[in-house]
């Protein structure tokens, strides 16, 4: 794995395209081991290898109908009377041969008779007027008969023995995992999770619930972080709350890879303030960073590197401490660098048109994501409006926002009526 250190990934200094940094991200990321899960546990997983049916289905010849299992050349002129020699229900076959004039009784799912080739369904059937009883060693009179094979499903109508049904690098669904136990698999082979520990960085953090003193602020970001990277397929690990102290940080996070952590995400301390010891303290424990910071607003301060430690790649992404910024970033870079980690194709965040409803100042040198909300209009189209106070602190307008408004660098003012790229965070 000495891609880590080719050309693309010397470090990229000043602040760096969100696209290109994207690019570094997912660089070489791709689905990590394997291991054997339940099917009751497989939903959402991936495949790392093609299945094969194990057994034929349906085993047997087997009716699709409740009603009688007859001989096609007894029931060429009907009406007609045939003796009921037996019955075959699901699960408990019909033992003996079915001879001219005969008939077995059977329910859906059930073994095909030796000596039967057709099935006369109940509703076209009735006991003949003569007989004193019903069932086995009485008559049934066949009112009209269906074409030969009708309502008999074949053995292997569904899938043969050794034929490939499921591929490797499929997501698998409710269907894919009952296809999968009807081919007799309790289990399957899927990609691991990729194991994703998220370290709050900051001495003024405190956990959701404590009581606080003046100065105090709640780690809120580990919780927005996490939701992103389970929805995204990772195993979650909340480092909690990191000094800051170069010692405290690189405690956890040590331990954090020593317990086999594939990706540590940290929230705080990733610029450049006296106080900022994020960078330092990962350069420490090998880390090669692929970029620093990236030209965009909110999130601009945001760290990539990666190292291999005990044979096994490693990650780490150094997200801003602001709560807006760490969830935007978390939904672009984040979310697509686990995907591929957990062997799934990655989603990126999708740009759509929109129409502004109000103008927008001439931006700077870094893309701005700005805060807005988006109506679908009768016609189709969308129109959209940024809120007025668009500071990366505040989470309340982040939740009322339901879409992120693009401007691109250098972009010029916008006035009633253009049209803007958006990024939808919910359906509308
Ligand atoms: P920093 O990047 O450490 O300078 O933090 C920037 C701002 O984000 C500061 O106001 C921090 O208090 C705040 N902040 C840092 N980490 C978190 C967090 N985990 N949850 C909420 N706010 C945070
Ligand atoms: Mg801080």
């Amino acid at each position: 794995m000495s891609t880590i250190f080719d050309d693309e990934n010397v470090l990229h200094k000043g602040l760096v395209p969100p696209q290109k940094a994207l690019g570094l991200v997912l660089k070489d990321a791709t689905s990590i081991d394997v291991e054997s899960v339940d099917l009751l546990h497989c939903n959402g997983r991936v495949l790392a290898e093609d299945i094969s049916a194990q057994r034929t289905q349906p085993p047997f010849d087997a009716s699709a109908m409740d009603g009688y299992a007859v001989r096609q050349a007894d029931v060429t002129a009907t009406p007609c009377d045939l003796k009921i020699i037996g019955q075959s229900a699901a699960g408990h076959a019909f033992q003996g041969r079915i001879k001219k004039g005969e008939a077995v009784r059977i329910f859906t799912g059930a073994p095909i008779p030796l000596g039967a080739d057709t099935i006369i369904i109940q509703e076209n059937t009735k006991a003949p007027p003569q007989e004193k009883g019903r069932g086995i060693g009485f008559h049934i009179c066949v009112l009209s008969a269906e074409a030969k094979g009708k309502f008999i499903r074949p053995a292997g109508l569904d899938f043969s023995e050794g034929q490939v049904l499921l591929n490797k690098d499929q997501v698998l669904n409710p269907q894919s995992i009952s296809l999968a136990a009807s081919m007799n698999h309790a289990s399957l082979p899927v990609f691991k999770k990729p194991n994703v520990a998220i370290l709050a960085t900051g001495d003024e953090l405190v956990l959701p619930g404590s009581t606080l003193e003046a100065s105090q602020i709640i780690a809120s970001n580990t919780y927005g972080i996490a939701a992103i990277a389970k929805e995204a397929g990772a195993n979650v690990l909340n480092l909690g709350i990191a000094n800051d102290t170069f010692d405290d940080l690189k405690n956890i996070i040590s331990d954090a890879i020593n317990n086999g952590s594939d990706l540590i995400v940290t929230s705080g301390g990733a610029s450049v303030g006296d106080h900022d010891l994020v960078k330092p303290v990962m350069e420490s424990l090998g880390f090669v960073f692929s970029f620093i910071k990236i030209a965009m607003k909110p999130g601009k301060p945001v760290i990539f590197g990666r190292t291999i430690i005990d044979g096994k790649e490693r990650r780490f992404l150094g997200l801003a401490g602001n709560p807006v910024s760490s969830l935007v970033s978390s939904h672009i870079f984040l979310k697509p660098l686990i995907q591929l980690l957990a062997g799934k194709p990655p989603e990126f965040v999708k740009q759509i048109e929109a129409t502004i409803t109000q103008p927008l100042e001439a931006n700077g040198d870094r893309e701005d994501y700005m805060r807005g909300f988006a109506t679908r209009m009768p016609n189709g189209e969308i129109e959209t409006e940024a809120f007025t106070k668009q500071d990366s602190s505040m989470l309340a307008t982040l939740n009322r926002a339901n879409c992120l408004i693009i401007r691109q660098v250098d972009a010029k003012k916008l006035n009633i009526g253009d049209k803007t790229p958006i990024i939808l965070l919910q359906n509308i």
